[in-house]
Formats: C-alpha cells, structure tokens, sequence
C-alpha cells in the first residue's frame, strides 16, 4: 500500500504556523514511506475564499521548503462538489440518513434543557428532501468507536453519545464532516496526520468511512499549539501567521526546524539541528500529544544562531528584502541611489552577530545610506548631557587633524578627547555615536565611522553641536 498523506489547509487570509507544522509532519511522513503528499485547499466556504489566500498558501509552504511540483495537487475542494452529494444521496438511500427539519429551539424545547445534541426527532419521520431540511447522518445506537491515531493510541468513543450529526444543510450542500472525508476517499488517503482541533470531529468521520464501506485511514493528531499563558495559539491575539514571521526575517530554516521542535526533540540535547536529521529522525509516532508550547523568545534566539551561522555572502543575500522593500516588506528608509553595496558588504559581518531577525538590519545600517540620521530623541537627551558641546568641539578637531581615517585612530582619539574631561570611553562615545547614526545603540561605533567616512562623521558631529547651547 502505498503511504498517502494530504495536507488540507481552508485559505483563511493567513498561513497558522500550526498548520506549518501539519505540513511538515505530513511531507516528512510521506518522505520517510516511499509516499505521496497531496496538496487540497479546502474552499468550499465560498464567502471566506480568496485565490489570493490559496496563493499565499502555496508560496507559504514553499518558502518552508514543500516546493510547488513536488507533491500532488493542488486539488480544491469545491471541484469535488458532485461527489460530496452523491455520497450525500448514498447514505439517505441506504437508510444511513434521514431529512430533518427541526429547529435549535424546536430541539430545546422538547428536550427542555441547554442544547445538549440533536435528539433524534426525525429519524422515523421518513421526510423526503426539501428546503431548509437537513440531512443527518443515523449514528449508531450501540457500540464503539476505536479510532487508530499513531500518537493517541486508540482514543474511543461510545456510540450511543455521538449524536446524529448533520452531513449537508438545509440548502442542499454537504458540510465540512463530509466534504473532507469524501475528498481523502477519493484521493486514496491512507493516513490523515492534522491538528489536534479535530480529534472530535475524528469518530464521527470514521463512522462515514465504514458507512460508505472504505476502510478508515490512519489517524495523527498532532498537539494544539499554546501561547505563554497556555492558551491555544489564536489569530486574533497572537502572531500566528507564517508570513508575519517571514517578512519579520526568521528564516525558513529556522522556522522549520522550530516547529518541528513542537511536540517532538531530536536525539541527543540538541534542539538546532540541520533538516537532513529531522528528516530522518523524526517519529510522528514520537510526537507528545500534550499542548505544544511556541515560545517566541527561543524561535527568536534561534533565528539568531541560524543568522550566525549563515557565510557573510548568505547572510548579505538574506538581507537584500530589507535593503529594498518588497510587496509585503515596507521600503527602507533610503532612497535607491543613496544605497551603497560596498559599504553594506562591509558592514554585514558586524551586524550578522548582532541582530536575531533580519528586519534588523535596516536601524543598524540606515546612518550610512541616509542623508542625515533621523535622530531618536529619546537617546539624543540621553546622550547630549551638559558637556555634550564641549566634547563634540573637541571631537571635531581632533577628527580634522588624525592623519589616518581608521578604527583604532578614531578609537585613541576619542580616549584623549575623554581622558582629558575625566569621561570614560563609553561616555565619551554617546554623544559621538548619536551625532553620527542617530542612536544610542548600534554597530561598533569606530567601524561605522570608519565606512561613513570622515567628510559626513564631521558634518553629522558639527550639526548636533549646532543644535546644542
Ligand atoms: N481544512 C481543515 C482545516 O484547515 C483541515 C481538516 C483536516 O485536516 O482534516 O482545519
């Protein structure tokens, strides 16, 4: 039998990085069995579907590294339509559904309590199709539901207490319990590896696949992903959009080797390690199925090792979305001509130990490609303490007359400038570096004054003096 493994994202507007993790899980299952992904995006929630959202999903996962034409698909699931009804149709003919035209509140007021499930009024009523009735699968009364999950073991459910669900609405069209188990029969799905979300979905849609008289898949259902305070990871509170962390600059890289790290650890103490082991490593048998916790700090201090560990050439490659803006990745705040790549190269390598997401990169560099820094006030009053004019005098003149325009020059003359105002380095340094980039923090300041050259270093420290009493 051949492994065949789907990834079934609905193009909501963004990528969950959950839904990340499905993906990988499955591509590596698939990988590991000699099997196939497919690829199906699950449109038919017609009002919620843009192609631009099914786009954005195939250039997410692309970019995680499930490249377009290397897997099956994408199907969509809306072409599957006639399907869904006809299977819709075989299970009314074979008494396995009935018509039902009961209301919520009809339900409620029978059963007298808070809504607790359909009560199975219309079961034997025999109604035929017709508007506003609901099709709804006879669940049986007796029994159990053994599901076979690989991480859960065989989570079961007794039959009596799943009711009688509904498998197409009044309207006629099926609903999302149908639909998806229809389309992995169709595209000979052997095991469905997804979120945890749907585990109550899971008995349910084993109960249509032996109703239709398929053999159920294998079931995975891989933890729900948590924030700090142990709450599912949500759209409307947390950055959960793979995209979101793309254009922040975690790269790819990274981002594939943490949410791997999410419910699972390769062997050994190691967290960061190259694609090929957890490719090979990786056990989805293995996977913990208590709440996964993604943890911002740790994804961002290993974006930083990964940074680090890039040659400067990839690292200046990394860099280039930053340095131009893209559709999704806002200009930088340099006009074009005033970018300078040699100055940028070199540059890089001081930045590439210090910043932990490439974004960073702009703040770092901009003093060298602008005309003048924006200065951030917040430093300038820090900085530019009573002595700050004095200081700045003195670091003119000492910058006009030093002989050579490098680091350690511009270092020492610094030091005397302070030594002889009783100041340490790093004293004298503030206003200097603010003068000249704008900041209080940033690269090395005598390397980045030793690239912004001696004509603007002076120009920039005159017109702060100017700006002080
Ligand atoms: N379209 C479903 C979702 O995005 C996936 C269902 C499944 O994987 O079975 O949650």
């Amino acid at each position: 039998m051949t492994v065949r493994v789907r990834f079934a994202p609905s193009p909501t507007g963004m990528f969950h990085v959950g839904g990340a993790r499905s993906a990988l899980q499955n591509w590596i299952y698939a990988k590991q069995h000699g099997g196939v992904f497919v690829l199906r995006i699950e449109d038919t929630d017609a009002a919620r579907n843009r192609p631009e959202w099914t786009e954005g999903i195939l250039s997410a996962l692309d970019w995680i590294g499930i490249a377009r034409g290397t897997y099956e698909g994408p199907y969509f699931q809306s072409e599957n339509a006639g399907e869904h009804r006809t299977a819709a149709a075989k299970l009314h003919a074979a008494g396995r559904a009935y018509y039902c035209d009961c209301t919520r509140e009809d339900v409620q007021a029978r059963t007298g309590s808070q809504y607790q499930g359909y009560d199975g009024f219309c079961r034997d009523r025999g109604l035929t199709a017709g508007p506003g009735r609901a099709l709804r699968f006879r669940t049986p009364d007796l029994g159990l539901t053994v599901v076979v999950d690989l991480i859960r073991g065989e989570p079961t459910w007794e039959n009596k207490l799943l009711e009688d669900f509904v498998i197409a609405r009044g309207d006629g069209s099926p609903v999302f319990l149908l639909a998806n188990v229809v389309d992995d029969m169709t595209m000979g799905i052997t095991h469905v590896i997804r979120a945890e979300e749907h585990l109550p979905n899971t008995p349910k849609q084993q109960l249509l696949w032996d109703a239709l008289g398929v053999k159920p898949p294998v079931w995975a259902h891989v933890p729900i992903v948590v924030n700090e305070k142990r709450q599912k990871l949500s759209k409307r509170r947390d950055k959960v959009a793979l995209e979101a962390y793309r254009d922040e600059g975690y790269l790819a890289d990274t981002m594939r080797n943490y949410l791997m790290l999410l419910g699972w650890a390769p062997s050994g103490d190691r967290e960061i390690v190259p694609w090929s082991v957890i490719e090979s490593e990786f056990r989805l048998e293995d996977v913990n199925p208590s709440p996964a916790y993604f943890d911002e700090k740790k994804l961002r201090a290993f974006n930083g090792e990964y940074i680090r560990a890039l040659s400067v050439e990839d690292f200046v490659e990394a860099c280039q979305p930053w340095l131009t803006g893209t559709e999704t990745i806002p200009p930088p705040p340099w006009q074009p001509s005033e970018f300078d790549a040699a100055a940028f190269a070199t540059v890089a390598p001081l930045a590439q130990t210090r910043i932990t997401v490439l974004s960073e990169i702009v703040p770092n560099v901009d003093f060298l490609f602008v005309a003048s820094p924006e200065i951030d006030e917040g430093s300038w009053s820090k900085a530019m303490k009573d002595g700050a004019g004095d200081l700045l005098d003195a670091a003119v003149e000492a910058y006009t007359a030093l002989p050579t325009w490098d680091a350690d020059a511009l270092k020492a003359a610094l030091e005397a400038v302070g030594a002889e105002r009783g100041l340490k380095l790093g004293k004298a340094q503030a206003p200097v570096r603010v003068a000249a980039t704008g900041r209080s923090v940033g690269l090395p300041l005598f390397e980045s004054l030793v690239v912004l050259g001696r004509e603007r270093t002076l120009a920039r420290l005159q017109a702060a003096r100017a700006r002080l009493p």
